[in-house]
């Protein structure tokens, strides 16, 4: 029988497209709520879509029961509802890191990769997270004497994590006709330093083609101005192939890892 968590009254923490509570009696997890926020130029735009926060938070459940079945450890820990899930409380790394496949947004504005066109093998970007500063490119070096990561080892473990979550997802979407063109990732850190993937992976943070149309089915409709019922229909455009498509769980050929939805 499914346990009951009871969120604390109050938010925790308040970001662009969720809201984090504590749970009452379990100070090792968080309940995350995704938000119908939509959000473009570091937040100085901000509008609504109606139904937006349950279509990352299933998606983001669905691509992270994957990830998990490939050892890709996750803070992911139940989907409560539509908008809520449980997750391990972590300490978040200040990185977002960004893995494209193919070349286009940011990249072919500060480098002379043609846009559009397949890299010859993925890029692994780390941004550091910051509004103020609008979340610049940074190198290992950066990482480290900013704290963002402990050491070089460090580092290279989060580049190797980034690359497998893109192996795996890559391959999952190709099956539901969908080419990953790039996404973003965070990384938090367990009390017992594990480091695991935290945060969403959806159409807010991933650049996702129609494989038949290279159409987007993803935020960059509303980042272009498409409006937002357009944005709307792609999020649930995703979110039907995913339901229709492989169960994650069925992958590793183990019911356990169900929630039971
Ligand atoms: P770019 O650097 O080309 O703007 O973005 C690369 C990829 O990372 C895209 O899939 C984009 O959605 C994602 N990304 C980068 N920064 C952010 C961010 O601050 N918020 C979100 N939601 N996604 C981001």
């Amino acid at each position: 029988m499914q346990q009951e968590y009871q969120k604390s009254p109050q938010a925790l923490y308040e970001g662009k497209a969720s809201r984090l509570f504590e749970v009452e009696g379990h100070p090792e997890l968080l309940i995350i709520e995704r938000k119908d926020d939509i959000t473009k130029q570091d937040g100085e735009v901000r509008d609504q879509i109606e139904g937006k926060g349950s279509y990352t938070n299933r998606i983001s459940n669905v691509l992270f029961r994957l990830l998990q079945t490939k050892d890709i450890p996750t803070h992911y820990v139940q989907e409560l509802s539509a908008n809520e899930t449980l997750i391990a409380r972590t300490e978040p790394l200040m990185a977002e890191v960004i893995v494209r496949n193919i070349a286009t947004g940011s990249l072919c504005k500060r480098l002379p990769f043609e846009d559009g066109t397949a890299l010859d093998h993925p890029l692994v970007e780390f941004d550091y997270k910051s509004d103020e500063y609008h979340d610049p490119l940074i190198n290992e070096d950066h990482a480290i004497l900013l704290g963002v990561v402990k050491d070089y080892h460090e580092y290279d473990q989060v580049s190797k994590m980034a690359l497998g979550v893109n192996a795996a997802l890559r391959s999952f979407f190709q099956d539901i006709g969908i080419i990953l063109v790039d996404f973003k990732l965070e990384f938090g850190r367990l009390p017992d330093g594990q480091i695991v993937v935290i945060d969403e992976i959806s159409p807010d943070t991933c650049r996702l083609w129609d494989a038949k149309t290279r159409q987007s089915l993803d935020k960059d409709i509303f980042r272009k101005g498409g409006g937002n019922e357009a944005t709307a229909d792609a999020y649930r455009e995703i979110f039907d192939r995913l339901a229709d498509g492989p169960d994650p769980a069925d992958e590793a050929g183990d019911a356990s890892t169900s929630d039971g939805e």
